[in-house]
């Protein structure tokens, strides 16, 4: 098979309609696992790994749908790359088994007139199926080598982050976030290398201590949100 449709409990050959059971290690669960912990590492995957999570969304109908596609050697999530292939889809649900929750907003826009927009809403998404496809070789066999790859190295950016001392000893930048709403400082983030993370840390600081102490360089406010860059 060079593609494949995930679903909760079959997996489907798009080329021939052909249904098969699940596949080792190819679950809906492991997807919506890489898609939720990318948020944390987006900066840093694009960086060292050339790899992006490009999202769209569809408000339209019922239910809603989030598109996550993973874009492989591209310089930031907007290039194209479709081999290999990846996308997963998240849809609304009403049921207590959910992924992730976000604020969407129904879109009345049609194809003949722009709609009024809708107060967003706390929603929640579950995953709903991957879509792989690789123009070569076996997207079956391939897929479970990536699906591991990328959790290994999600896995290795969780463990490196736990602590200052630990993410000062690594590669990862750390890139700091304003909450202020219209803050410039979106224009030039705040980035702390490695180097200087070390210095913190050898002056006996905790990640924690250090959180408490970042504050945004142009307009003050109290920092609490990095991310790997
Ligand atoms: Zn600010």
């Amino acid at each position: 098979m060079q593609a494949l449709t995930v679903f909760k409990d079959r997996v489907i050959c798009p080329d021939t309609r052909e249904e098969h059971p699940l596949i080792e290690g190819l679950s809906l669960s492991k997807f919506a696992d890489i898609v939720l912990r990318w948020s944390n590492y987006g900066d840093y995957l694009l960086r060292a790994h050339r790899m992006a999570l490009h999202k769209s969304s569809d408000y339209d109908g019922s239910p809603f749908e989030d598109f996550y596609q993973i874009r492989y050697n591209v310089d930031n999530c907007y290039t194209i790359s479709d081999d290999p292939y990846i996308s997963i889809t998240f849809e609304s649900t009403f049921d207590s088994d959910y992924d992730y929750t976000a604020m969407a907003s129904r879109s009345t826009t049609t194809a003949y007139k722009v709609g009024t927009a809708l107060k967003p809403q706390e929603t929640k998404f579950k995953i709903y199926r991957a879509m792989l496809r690789r123009r070569e070789g076996d997207a079956e066999v391939w897929f479970q080598h990536e699906v591991l790859r990328l959790q290994r190295i999600l896995d290795d950016l969780d463990a490196a982050t736990t602590s200052l001392n630990l993410w000062a000893a690594s590669d990862i930048n750390m890139r700091v976030f304003c909450p202020t709403t219209g803050c410039r400082s979106y224009q030039s983030p705040a980035i702390i290398p490695p180097s200087q993370l070390l210095t913190y840390s050898n002056a006996g600081l905790s990640l924690d201590n250090l959180k408490e102490r970042l504050k945004c360089k142009i307009c003050g406010a109290q920092c609490c949100n990095i991310k790997a860059a």
